[in-house]
């Protein structure tokens, strides 16, 4: 899958529309869901063009990589979600029902998450 600039998540990242944001560094934007299915839903995106957790993973430089995942734990660190635990999940590709095509992690919390996988 080649990377669309047009996508939703490129374009809060050039603050073409706005987000909630809730941690910012040089390699990670993130920002709460529009959608929660949680008390907390927050979305952590890379600032680069990746298209799926496969791309970042397989692509990103060293930098990217540490600072991507350094934010995912500040995140959780910074709404509170460490003590009790939350889920962290990555969508890739149609079977596994990816939406928008820029990476993201989804980090859920703030009560019990229960069964890993939902039937639809
Ligand atoms: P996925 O199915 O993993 O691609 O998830 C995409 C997520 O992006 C969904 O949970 C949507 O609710 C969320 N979403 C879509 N547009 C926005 C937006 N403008 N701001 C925040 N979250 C969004």
């Amino acid at each position: 899958m080649t990377y669309d600039p047009q996508n939703i998540f490129a374009r809060i990242l050039r603050g073409e529309i706005p987000c909630q944001k809730v941690f910012e560094s040089e390699h990670a934007l993130a920002f709460h869901d529009i959608h929660p299915q949680a008390p907390v839903h927050v979305l952590v995106i890379p600032k680069g063009a990746y298209v799926s957790l496969q791309d970042f993973s397989a692509t990103a430089s060293p930098d990217e990589l540490t600072g991507f995942f350094r934010a995912v734990a500040a995140v959780a660190q910074q709404l509170g979600l460490v003590e009790a635990g939350y889920r962290a999940l990555a969508n890739v590709g149609s079977n596994g029902g990816q939406e928008v095509p820029h990476f993201h992690v989804h980090l859920f919390g703030g009560r019990r998450l229960g069964s890993m996988l939902g039937r639809g």
